[in-house]
């Protein structure tokens, strides 16, 4: 392990079944990079993560890998429908996990953290402001922009 080469046969030791089976239904073959980054996601307590925190994390963990390759692999990730691409303001994008809840985000501007809220009420005035104008809604995004409050934080 410690030259960072892998043949199949040593992946699938150290693969948890989840990731093995996430890799193979999408299509893609199983690298070192696809599953530390698939594990990283996995594991983290937060859900979302931008190409420079998994860049890192992986490099915390000792494995070399360019931010190059991280970022290709989260592309490919997002076209196999693992990984879901927020994007923000400002250049700022974070991904996760896609799943089958939907939910809105909010950024902090200044720590940058987001954080995941539903809302039922603003969820229904949405589909009456659609439908008001002939429409239903297909999919929609709501980000907002927030800062602590004096003295959180
Ligand atoms: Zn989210």
């Amino acid at each position: 392990m410690a030259n960072g080469k892998f043949s199949h046969g040593d992946l699938s030791i150290v693969l948890k079944m989840s990731e093995d089976k996430n890799l193979r239904k999408a299509g893609l073959k199983v690298t070192l990079p696809r599953v530390r980054i698939l594990e990283i996601f996995e594991s983290s307590s937060e859900r979302h993560l931008s190409a420079e925190d998994i860049y890192n994390k992986i490099r915390e963990g000792g494995d070399e890998v360019g931010l190059a390759t991280v970022y290709r692999v989260l592309t490919q990730f997002e076209s196999a429908g693992i990984l879901m691409k927020q994007n923000f303001e400002n250049n700022f994008s974070v991904y996760e996990l896609v799943s089958d809840d939907h939910h809105d985000h909010m950024v902090c501007i200044d720590s940058g953290e987001v954080i995941e809220f539903k809302n039922d009420v603003i969820e229904n005035e949405q589909d009456k402001i659609a439908k008001e104008h002939g429409y239903k809604i297909v999919d929609h995004k709501l980000v907002l922009y927030v800062k602590p409050l004096n003295g959180k934080k």
